[in-house]
């Protein structure tokens, strides 16, 4: 049984000054078993969330990394750097691909940096809305895959805990999902590109699938009823402690649905 995971990824929101305050009270208002919760705050926020989150059992994750581990790269932050300070770390997310034009090699790089450093990865892929509207998502998700992908160990991916988080680019931040059965249906083709294209066979199973964008306490629960789906990258609404509990709460409920279904305990 795959893992439900909600993930809040707070951008460039909050600060060091307020950032542990927020992490404390979203860990207990979303004290739930059988869900895996990691903040992802600005590089600044770290060590104030994980003070916070200290034995609370919430993990705490980087937003991005570079791939070399020092050296003269003005403003980056290198896996080195975030030893003791984040065990998670979100990739190849769509505003580093627009903004800093991130390509899918180098997103492969620092793939490769964080299962060498110990961080679990999200990889975050997903399609422009001319793209979907040209029929072309499941290419483009495909081609973004293969490219982080190229050369990695499946070994060595499946140990890191590697997290796929599915983020139509026209849906994050608009207020705008793709819907439940438009995003189990790519949750799927993901898992088809890892088995057959990169060879994976049945591992490819074992991936968990987010969906990301434009994810709230009165959605998400649409997401999760698809089994094809394991939780949610969530930007604007992780940063309210309501939305989060709401959140959590119903990943909560499917885990011990399909806890259930495989007549386990959740
Ligand atoms: C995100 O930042 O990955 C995201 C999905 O943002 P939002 O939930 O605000 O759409």
């Amino acid at each position: 049984m795959r893992p439900l995971i909600i993930a809040a990824n707070w951008k460039m929101n909050t600060t060091p000054a307020d950032a542990g305050e927020l992490a404390a009270t979203i860990a207990s208002r979303t004290e739930e078993p059988g869900v895996i919760r990691v903040i992802c705050p600005p590089y600044v926020c770290l060590a104030a969330v994980r003070d916070a989150l200290a034995g609370k059992n919430i993990s705490v994750g980087a937003q991005n990394v570079h791939h070399e581990l020092a050296g003269a790269y003005t403003g980056e932050i290198s896996a080195a750097q975030l030893a003791g300070l984040a065990t998670w770390v979100i990739l190849g997310h769509s505003e580093r691909r627009r903004d800093q034009l991130e390509s899918d090699e180098l997103i492969g790089k620092k793939l490769a940096r964080a299962i060498s450093s110990g961080l679990r990865p999200i990889l975050c892929v997903g399609e422009l809305l001319a793209e979907r509207e040209s029929g072309r998502a499941v290419e483009v998700v495909a081609t973004q895959l293969r490219g982080a992908l190229a050369g990695k160990e499946m070994e060595a991916l499946l140990n890191a805990g590697f997290v796929i988080a599915y983020e139509p680019v026209w849906a994050i931040g608009t207020g705008r999902t793709a819907s439940a059965a438009d995003a189990a249906a790519m949750a799927d083709a993901i898992r088809a590109t890892l088995s057959a294209d990169l060879g994976w066979g049945d591992s490819a199973e074992v991936v968990p699938v987010l969906y990301g964008g434009s994810v709230t306490s009165a959605n998400i629960a649409d997401f999760l009823a698809e089994p094809a789906i394991d939780g949610g990258l969530v930007g604007g609404a992780s940063l309210k402690p309501d939305e989060m509990a709401g959140m959590v709460a119903s990943a909560a409920v499917t885990a011990r649905a399909r806890a259930a279904a495989e007549g386990k305990t959740a």
